[in-house]
């Protein structure tokens, strides 16, 4: 084979694949606007969950803060009126978090979570001090998200 012929069939070959991948299946995603899919066990941003009829799962035993290796979770916990021991201060400062998800391994009522959010940001570091109103607005918006992570992951824990 001369050096023209060996140079067309080189190029025949490259524009076959580039005519083959045309028509194939696509990879790239227009992210922000689509986001691929999240693995079960995906770590994001923390969210605080409720038992069906409205009441914090949170039982206050500080599990979590106790095990967590960035010291980022504070928690003040009280007895209420009827018993029941639920928190009166549950703080997380993101800007310490490692996103280890230990705090979701030793919760014994699977309270603490880590959600599905990965793309979140703020301009104040302030904002990034999450309160126990804001972990319960996000458990409260991806509650059937995190059930069902949940679940998926369940069966390998
Ligand atoms: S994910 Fe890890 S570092 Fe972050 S709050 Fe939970 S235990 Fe602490
Ligand atoms: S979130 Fe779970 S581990 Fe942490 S204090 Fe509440 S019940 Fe205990």
């Amino acid at each position: 084979m001369n050096l023209k012929s060996f140079l067309l069939a080189d190029i025949a070959k490259g524009m076959s694949i580039t005519l083959r991948q045309l028509f194939s299946k696509k990879f790239t995603v227009m992210y922000p606007f689509e986001a691929t899919p999240i693995s079960p066990r995906f770590r994001g941003e923390h969210a605080l969950r409720r038992y069906p009829n409205g009441e914090e799962r949170c039982i206050g035993c500080k599990l979590c803060e106790a095990v967590c290796p960035a010291q980022a979770i504070t928690i003040e916990a009280e007895p209420r009126e009827d018993g029941s021991r639920r928190t009166t201060r549950y703080d997380i400062d993101m800007v310490k978090c490692i996103y280890c998800g230990l705090c979701e391994e030793a919760c014994p009522v699977d309270a603490i979570v880590e959600g599905p959010n990965m793309d979140f940001s703020n301009e104040d570091r302030s904002d990034l001090l999450y309160t126990k109103d804001r972990l319960l607005q996000n458990g409260d918006r991806w509650e059937p998200q995190l059930a069902k992570r949940l679940a998926e992951d369940g069966k390998y824990r």
